[in-house]
């Protein structure tokens, strides 16, 4: 990060992106004036907005937080860099920046959980993850790996993850037992789901689901989890 920073450890996990991602030194490449960004405020190097933003694809002023002039070489990599960048799940440190697919999140969340990770870390979980999109410019940074504070969509999050996996796992009893992720969502099973998981089992599920209904919390947990074919083992709440 430039020497002019104000602001104290990395703001915004465009910095974290921009050093970590394959690709040319943004301070080289998009670094050709000094300014505060209008995105994540860092003072240092970077360019004139007209350069990064292409209002074909870009049209959400209101993740500046100031009209500056100056987007910093970090923001202005990840805009302007690679496409794949603004596509789907991600995870980056200080020293890390991965994709990862939906059906790796279960796992990378239990390797956070573990410590794999050192904070501060940024977690960007998308909700369709083939649609383009400037995740980078909203998600948090977390300081803390446990509880984690993560975007789901454009939604902050801040959970424990014991908490967090343990919702994933009553999802996943009731994916085990072919509910739809509308009825685990809204709390109206089938008939024939019920009588399968059966009434006792459910209520001791859905007590840890219904505090999160309607939540970003829960969605992010039913993105999570994995349908009864990709389950290993019938799962069990601890
Ligand atoms: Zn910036």
């Amino acid at each position: 990060m430039s020497p002019q920073s104000t602001t104290k450890g990395p703001p915004s996990p465009t910095h974290f992106i921009a050093r970590n991602h394959d690709g040319p030194d943004p301070d080289t490449e998009y670094g050709d004036r000094d300014g505060q960004c209008c995105f994540c405020a860092t003072v240092g190097p970077g360019q004139d907005p007209t350069e990064p933003i292409n209002y074909d694809y870009f049209n959400d002023d209101d993740l500046m937080r100031s009209k500056t002039g100056h987007v910093c070489s970090s923001c202005a990599y990840c805009m302007q860099h690679a496409r794949s960048i603004k596509i789907g799940h991600w995870i980056a440190t200080t020293d890390h920046y991965e994709r990862v697919s939906t059906g790796d999140l279960l796992e990378t969340v239990r390797s956070v959980r573990d410590g794999a990770y050192d904070p501060p870390l940024s977690l960007y979980i998308a909700k369709r993850a083939n649609i383009s999109q400037h995740s980078y410019l909203w998600t948090p940074v977390s300081y803390s790996a446990d509880p984690l504070t993560f975007a789901y969509a454009r939604q902050s999050v801040t959970i424990g993850l014991d908490d967090l996996l343990e919702l994933v796992t009553a999802v996943e009893v009731l994916r085990y037992h072919d509910f739809r992720l509308e009825d685990i969502r809204h709390g109206r099973p089938r008939i024939r789901d019920l009588q399968s998981v059966g009434r006792e089992r459910y209520q001791r599920v859905d007590a840890v689901i219904d505090p999160h209904r309607t939540t970003a919390t829960l969605e992010t947990a039913l993105t999570l989890s994995r349908a009864k074919d990709d389950q290993p083992d019938e799962p069990k709440l601890q």
